[in-house]
């Protein structure tokens, strides 16, 4: 990226040559992000954010057609398709959002029965960002192709941890941002199928194909091109190397802390996230007292913690708000090693059992 915060620059839009170097870096990285994904250059889209890329694609199908006004999606959609649902929801569309059982999945014909001819897009996460768990897309895009309907994933939590294959599935729009996969904060993507017609969410330059107006974030673009070559390259390494060291981690967990439960289906999810329920422990004190021993982890999701409010997925696999307030989310990347999953086994057991007796110190006294 350097050489582009330097030296490079140009504007890839101008004609000159020093501008049109940077568009060339550009489609380098439009070709990377593409390569990941098994799909055309032209069919990948850059975003300033996952939130933008998942706001694009609902709003691009709600405009193809106005005549439909329904949207169905799940009760787990990270708040970037959840919120804006409801938004939506107070402007007049109707919004049907999927229950998940207590592994965290939607059932296939409860999908089936909510489509409807005025079924503007279903949206589906891949992977869901609090327990890592996998939706069937694959079978949830031969539903929507079968009856006529845009679909959407909001892929984000699982571009290059799990494989996603675009040309296999019949998937009109696939969002994915850089920072879950070591690329910098605040550049995405957003797949868009070249038969799928398009509506531009922001309106100007003729930028993107005409996609997306504004100029684009050079630097940032080649550091998601570079990180999605990356991601390719090491991909073998999240089942091989990622996922036992998680299974490890987990398996310690449940063993020796007494009432640690796994939030999620225990196979059906991703290889590196690891949602625990730790019965009668506040998850908010336990992230301060795991912050200060050097293990980060979150509380329900990271973009919601600082809130009181239970996680929204937990409560919609059926648990309870004690159950969801006592969760822990640990992620694991490519980067973790064995050193520090010892370390994190030697702190997260004496940690809960500190703050396990301070609250018990309260009922007492
Ligand atoms: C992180 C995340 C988002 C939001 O992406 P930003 O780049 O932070 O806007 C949306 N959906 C899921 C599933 C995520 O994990």
């Amino acid at each position: 990226m350097l050489p582009f915060l330097r030296d490079q620059y140009g504007n890839p839009s101008s004609a000159y040559s020093f501008g049109k170097r940077v568009a060339q870096a550009v489609d380098r990285a439009r070709e990377q992000v593409a390569a990941l994904l098994h799909c055309e250059p032209n069919e990948i889209l850059f975003t300033s954010c996952g939130t933008e890329s998942n706001n694009s694609a609902i709003q691009s199908a709600l405009m193809l057609d106005p005549d439909r006004k329904h949207l169905v999606t799940s009760k787990v959609e990270h708040s970037a398709i959840k919120k804006h649902a409801e938004s939506l929801a107070r402007r007049g569309y109707e919004i049907t959002s999927l229950d998940v059982d207590s592994d965290g999945l939607i059932d296939l014909g409860e999908l089936e029965r909510a489509i409807r001819p005025e079924t503007a897009l279903v949206s589906l996460m891949w992977a869901n960002n609090e327990t890592g768990v996998l939706s069937p897309i694959a079978e949830a895009a031969d539903i929507c192709r079968s009856k006529g309907t845009l679909f959407h994933s909001d892929a984000i939590q699982a571009v290059g941890k799990v494989e996603i294959d675009v040309s296999a599935i019949p998937v009109q729009f696939v969002s994915l941002s850089g920072h879950k996969f070591h690329a910098p904060k605040g550049v995405a993507a957003l797949y868009i199928n070249r038969k799928t017609r398009f509506n531009p969410f922001l309106i100007g330059g003729s930028q993107e194909s005409g996609k997306r107006g504004g100029t684009e974030n050079t630097p940032y673009i080649v550091g998601i091109g570079k990180a999605a070559e990356l991601a390719a390259a090491h991909f073998a390494e999240e089942d091989r190397n990622v996922k036992p060291l998680r299974d490890r981690f987990e398996q310690h967990l449940l063993k020796v802390v007494p009432g640690a439960q796994r939030n999620g289906h225990p196979t059906n999810r991703l290889p590196n996230t690891s949602s625990l329920a730790i019965d009668g422990v506040d998850s908010e004190g336990m992230l301060m007292l795991l912050d200060k021993e050097g293990v980060c982890c979150s509380a329900g999701s990271a973009c919601t913690s600082g809130s009181l409010e239970a996680s929204h997925v937990l409560k919609a696999m059926g648990f309870s708000n004690e159950r969801a307030r006592g969760s822990l989310r640990f992620s694991l990347s490519r980067f973790t090693t064995s050193a520090e999953i010892d370390q994190a086994l030697e702190i997260i057991p004496r940690a809960i059992e500190k703050l396990r007796s301070m609250s018990q110190g309260v009922l007492v006294g």
